[in-house]
């Protein structure tokens, strides 16, 4: 389908003015004003912030928004699945709530006090802090005391997609669920996304990608621009393929009884156990109905890369098998439903080459996410996509 051309970019000089806020400040940068006499630049009225079209209504794409709220951006977040949260995700199945992604907030020591300053701004209804803490167990089973015990693990009542949905809450974007980006197009200054279903989305000023590094370089393979930028583009999508990431299989194994243990969850720190991780979503408030168990045991990435596609009814016995004999309970073997997720593109190892990036920016397309921060960590995924968002708005900091 044909898009109409983007309006032409108008940028007024002005003395002064609260309500500046341009993604345009590419104009500034590039030296087409002078600094000096560049004291502010205002759209026109009908052309306040454009549109900016979000790949991805995860905790990035999220921050993104989030930080637009106070300008005139018309921002639009496309998302291939029902809900919001991504990573971050949970989910509901014979009166329990679990987490099958991100387990909680644990934010690292330089951002701990503005994430726990952002989580009671998003409201502290149904925040809680899971007080049991995280012990460790190396690759023969051996479980030792954790040495942070205090460390914060924020979560939510009704689970952790009330991080994504508490902040787009407050952002004024349109949600578009069940949109699967497929293909990206710059014609005349304007992007268009178009479907898996061949539906086009847009025209959009500005394109932010927040999924994956491995989908977000599909999308880059799939982009293209009018003029001379295909080797700006090609630079980037090797750049984004480049990151590494670690593959997990989650399950999830229900039990009609308590399991008393003095932790929430086990972390396996020498990385050869088959199990990386495993926790009591009981300690949880609101996950688990008293008298009932529900673990959450996320496979190693060798075992997951292995098992990705082998059954439920093979897979689940083995991790139940394993979960088991770490946790020193034979009931553990027999749950009496499981369930599962595999993430396939769990966690990145490493951050995205920044330059190649950055270079996109020229053309208006941007990235948010873990990796382009490179720490797989809901916190940093959307304090990524919340610094982006300032940097289009500068207005909103
Ligand atoms: C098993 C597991 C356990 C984890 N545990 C923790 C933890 O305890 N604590 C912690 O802080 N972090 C944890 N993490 C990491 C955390 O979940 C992520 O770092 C964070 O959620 C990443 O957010 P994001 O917005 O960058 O990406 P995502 O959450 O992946 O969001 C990207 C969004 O883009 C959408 N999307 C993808 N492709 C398209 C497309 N083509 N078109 C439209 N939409 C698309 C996806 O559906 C998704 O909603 C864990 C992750 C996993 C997988």
């Amino acid at each position: 389908m044909e898009v109409s051309p983007w309006p032409q970019k108008r940028l007024l000089v002005l003395g002064s003015g609260s309500d500046v806020c341009s993604g345009r400040q590419v104009a500034a940068r590039e030296g087409v004003f002078p600094v000096p006499t560049l004291l502010l630049l205002k759209m026109s009225d009908t052309d306040a912030i454009g549109s900016i079209g979000i790949v991805g209504a995860g905790l990035a794409g999220a921050g993104v928004a989030r930080s637009l709220a106070a300008t005139d951006a018309d921002v639009t977040i496309l998302e291939k699945s029902r809900g919001v949260g991504g990573r971050a995700a949970t989910r509901r199945k014979h009166g329990c709530r679990y987490d099958h992604g991100a387990n909680y907030v644990n934010p690292s020591e330089g951002d701990a006090s503005r994430t726990a300053a952002l989580l009671s701004e998003l409201g502290s209804d149904g925040l809680v802090n899971i007080d049991e803490p995280v012990w460790t167990f190396d690759r023969t089973g051996t479980v030792s005391e954790g040495d942070r015990p205090d460390a914060d693990k924020w979560n939510w009542t009704k689970g952790m997609t009330q991080f994504a949905k508490r902040a787009l809450d407050e952002a004024a974007a349109t949600i578009e669920h069940g949109v699967r980006a497929a293909s990206i197009e710059r014609r005349e200054g304007a992007w268009t996304i178009t479907d898996t279903e061949e539906e086009p989305h847009g025209p959009f000023e500005t394109v932010v990608l927040t999924p994956p590094a491995p989908q977000t370089a599909a999308l880059l393979a799939e982009t293209t621009v009018d003029g001379e930028h295909t080797a700006r583009l090609e630079s980037a999508t090797r750049a984004v393929q480049a990151v590494p990431y670690r593959t997990i299989r989650t399950f999830v194994l229900h039990y009609p009884f308590e399991l008393d243990r003095p932790y929430y969850g086990l972390v396996n720190v020498d990385h050869q156990h088959p199990v990386g991780w495993v926790s009591r979503e009981e300690c949880k408030d609101g996950h688990v109905p008293d008298g009932e168990c529900l673990l959450i045991a996320q496979m190693s990435p060798e075992w997951s890369t292995e098992r990705y596609d082998e059954p439920m009814d093979i897979a689940a016995p083995d991790a139940a098998g394993h979960v088991a004999e770490l946790i020193g309970d034979d009931r553990l073997t027999d749950p009496d439903w499981v369930d599962d997720q595999g993430w396939r593109y769990a966690l990145p190892d490493a951050a995205v080459d920044a330059e190649p990036i950055e270079a996109l920016e020229a053309i208006d397309l941007y990235a948010a996410g873990d990796w382009v921060v490179g720490e797989g960590r809901a916190h940093a995924a959307f304090w990524n996509g919340v610094e982006l968002g300032e940097r289009l708005c500068p207005s909103v900091q």
